[in-house]
């Protein structure tokens, strides 16, 4: 029989790690301790309930959200990826999500109520911006969008009633990083929290809880699957919000992310930083090499010297610029703009046309008809969103390869 005596099972566990361990070790140990057969890989457990071994435990269990009874309140999978993904980003615990905007409508439902106000940056995901205008403000939640980088704007926006500073660093397609642990400081001054959503950089990269924010939000989505496989997202924080505010949320609401999806993402975690940072020297190589051609105007990469906040984001970012980026082509009208980053797009044979980010595979998009598609002219001229920006999610192909197949296109505007 494969039945274990308890001070061999004990052996195999090996529950608790030695302190003082790096971000790589962590994101590839720390899980719950395995089970009685101590698989080396995590186990996955696809089931929806935890049998208990009586009435009364099973009593007891029901009271203690922390304890495995029923798979929307917690699952062993999940839990192993919620305490990888706090390790990671240094806070107290984490709850993981179905998605990233889970994520953030979890925050909501758990932090705000009505007549509260938020301040917000007006250049994070869209989603995000519609989930706080338009899901919230019919529920009297009023957001107020300010500039991503004027920290002036984000001061003369608050109010008395001011509970929540949502911000996201670098965004979506421009790349403007803000000044964390400044907002941080502003925030707090106000009596409200920092919410940081990190899919960009990842916790590989930049740790917004150690600059002073109070969540980190996710889309796990993007760079912690890393191979464009599965939805997910988390947030990130201390156990007065996570298991005291967004546990009992979550078991209510139903927003939970399946075993499964935990298990893929806890094994995309395990290689999270060595890709982050062989994605982040493949994208800036392509920045530098865009930046010196001829058809393009501009490049948008917080690792380039040229880029606004550069400084910043190399304090904050761990010298790395990240693995998305943008480029503006050359263009007399929106129209010819348009054309030729149609042209360049449509010339490619290797990168993927999606709207993804964060894979292995290269992904590039045209933000103005996509991401951005649903924006006024004029709304999108505000937001610095140009009919010639190509956004390039740079993977792990080979630099040289990714550069020629950009050139198809480059090497043949004649329009
Ligand atoms: C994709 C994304 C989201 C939303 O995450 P989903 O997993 O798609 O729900 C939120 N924020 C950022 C920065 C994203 O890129």
């Amino acid at each position: 029989m494969s039945e274990f005596k308890s001070d061999e099972a004990r052996r195999i566990a090996r529950a608790t790690l030695p302190d003082g361990l790096r971000p790589e070790t962590l994101a590839v140990r720390t899980a719950l301790a395995p089970s009685q057969h101590g698989e080396n890989s995590e186990g996955l457990f696809l089931s929806t309930s935890f049998i208990q071994p009586s009435a009364e435990v099973s009593a007891q269990r029901f009271a203690n959200s922390e304890d495995f009874t029923y798979g929307r309140t917690s699952n062993p999978t999940v839990r192993s990826l919620e305490a990888r993904l706090a390790a990671m980003e240094g806070t107290e615990n984490a709850v993981a999500t179905g998605s990233g905007m889970g994520a953030i409508l979890l925050m909501c439902m758990g932090l705000l109520k009505a007549g509260d106000h938020v301040v917000c940056s007006r250049s994070v995901f869209g989603s995000t911006i519609n989930l706080f205008a338009k899901e919230f403000g019919k529920f009297g939640v009023e957001t107020s969008f300010v500039s991503q980088t004027d920290l002036d704007e984000w001061r003369a926006a608050l109010r008395p009633s001011t509970k929540l500073f949502f911000a996201e660093t670098p965004t979506n397609p421009l790349t403007e990083v803000c000044d964390i642990a400044a907002l941080a400081e502003m925030a707090h001054a106000a009596g409200a929290l920092l919410v940081v959503d990190n899919t960009y950089a990842s916790p590989a990269l930049q740790r917004p809880a150690a600059l002073g924010a109070d969540l980190v939000m996710h889309s796990a989505t993007k760079f912690m699957d890393g191979q464009g496989r599965v939805m997910g997202g988390a947030l990130c924080g201390p156990n007065h919000l996570i298991r005291d505010v967004f546990a009992p949320v979550i078991r209510t609401a139903g927003m939970v992310l399946s075993p499964f999806n935990a298990w893929v993402l806890l094994k995309g975690l395990e290689t999270l930083s060595l890709r982050l940072k062989a994605q982040s020297e493949q994208a800036l190589a392509v920045a530098r090499w865009l930046e010196a051609r001829p058809e393009v105007a501009r490049v948008y990469y917080p690792g380039l010297p040229s880029h606004a906040q550069h400084e910043l984001a190399m304090r904050q970012q761990s010298g790395q610029g990240g693995a998305v980026l943008s480029f503006e082509l050359k263009g007399d009208s929106p129209e010819q703009a348009r054309a030729r980053a149609y042209h360049v797009i449509d010339s490619t044979r290797v990168l993927s046309i999606a709207t993804n980010l964060g894979d292995t595979k290269s992904i590039i998009t045209h933000p103005a008809t996509t991401s951005h598609g649903r924006l006024s002219e004029a709304q999108r001229q505000a937001a610095g969103i140009q009919q010639g920006l190509i956004r390039l999610s740079v993977g792990l192909e080979h630099v040289a390869d990714i550069q020629d197949d950009l050139l198809r296109g480059l090497s043949t505007l004649n329009t």
